[in-house]
């Protein structure tokens, strides 16, 4: 999508801090991190919210979170624990239109969530 910010950053188009790129994801820095670790997994193909997942998506959707997993276990997480996050819509807190896996880490998270 041609005015989406985390299709720029995928296509290399704007900036971004990326600790894992592959065929079908991407992984990057948040700008604003809410944690030590903040990393946001993307798909590269453009998918607006969580709602707009099809069955197709599904191996997709597995592999974004084996890949947070591995950058977890990459950024010293795996045993500490760590948080994976995925916002939908203007309750569920999201304010960017394509889908992205929060992974944060790296202090004790809290429950409930804001
Ligand atoms: P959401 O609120 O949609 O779940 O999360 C969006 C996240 O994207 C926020 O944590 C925000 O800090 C991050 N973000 C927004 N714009 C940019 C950007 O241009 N670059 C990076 N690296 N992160 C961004
Ligand atoms: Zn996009």
């Amino acid at each position: 999508m041609s005015d989406c910010i985390f299709c720029k950053i995928a296509a290399g188009e704007i900036p971004a801090e990326k600790v894992y790129e592959d065929d079908q994801v991407v992984g990057f820095r948040d700008l604003n991190p809410q944690a030590p670790v903040h990393v946001l997994l993307i798909p590269r193909r453009h998918i607006t919210t969580l709602n707009d997942l099809t069955e197709a998506d599904e191996a997709l959707v597995g592999h974004l979170f084996r890949v947070a997993a591995r950058i977890a276990a990459d950024e010293g997480l795996a045993e500490r624990g760590y948080r994976t996050v995925m916002n939908c819509n203007a309750e569920g807190g999201q304010t960017v239109f394509h889908i992205h896996l929060h992974l944060l880490g790296g202090r004790q998270m809290t429950w409930p969530p804001g």
